[in-house]
């Protein structure tokens, strides 16, 4: 399928620019720079809350629990999962389209005995919803991940100092048998390679077709962040 892909037993797929693309989603529509968010604070709203301090205990709870996932949110605030979990998904149904040809990729891979994993920088309730957005997931896992690893598990992105080590260390396999798949040469190949990743494979996306989707190579700041300031650029990102 493709010729220069590496011939590994292992694979780390990134999801955001390679297994899938934003469409139609407008920032200005965002709450703290994040898609979800307006979902949780409506769902406050609806139980009362005044708009306003919703969003600012939204915000709150992002520094409180800097390594938060969505379901924390719901947690925190006591509001319907299901319904929440419906909304994140119709999110998803509308504003999230496969790449084809990593999902494709990804179908041919399992197919041939490869074992497949996801290193993200969502949360892992956000790679679920992506994924299940590409037909890859449902609401509690995949049949064609063996391990999905987000920001709450990891602690921070994949720009961040040790994460990269923290999820080839979880995966508990030879770093030199994996090859990492993403659309980001730094954060996708060059970081993992560093921690001891055998090969990598990049998809080449148009910075239009990505959307609102991070910059191909993040800025020098985001390399030496703290993984708090990290997460909370996530914020603005994502
Ligand atoms: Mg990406």
């Amino acid at each position: 399928m493709f010729p220069d892909l590496p011939d590994r037993p292992f694979y780390v797929f990134d999801i955001d620019g390679t297994l899938t693309r934003y469409v139609d989603a407008d920032p200005a529509a965002f709450l703290h720079g994040n898609f979800l968010f307006p979902i949780v604070r409506d769902l406050m709203v609806e139980r009362g809350m005044d708009p306003d301090e919703a969003a600012a205990a939204i915000l709150r709870e992002t520094v409180e629990n800097v390594y938060w996932d969505y379901c924390d949110f719901v947690s925190a605030f006591g509001l319907p999962a299901a319904e929440a979990w419906r909304r994140f998904r119709a999110w998803h149904a509308r504003h999230v389209a496969p790449y084809e040809d990593a999902v494709a990729l990804a179908r041919e891979l399992k197919r041939a005995g490869r074992r497949l994993f996801v290193v993200s920088n969502n949360p892992v309730t956000g790679c679920l919803l992506k994924l299940q957005a590409a037909g890859l997931a449902d609401d509690t896992g995949s049949d064609v991940f063996s391990r999905i690893l987000g920001t709450n598990e990891l602690r921070g992105c994949k720009g961040a100092p040790g994460v990269w080590r923290r999820a080839l260390d979880r995966l508990g396999v030879d770093p030199a048998l994996v090859c990492t798949v993403g659309d980001n040469p730094v954060e996708d190949a060059e970081l993992p390679r560093r921690c001891g990743a055998g090969a990598s494979f990049l998809f080449s996306r148009d910075r239009t077709d990505r959307g609102i989707d991070r910059p191909a190579a993040p800025p020098a700041a985001a390399m030496t962040a703290p993984p708090a300031a990290a997460m909370t650029s996530r914020l603005r990102r994502q």
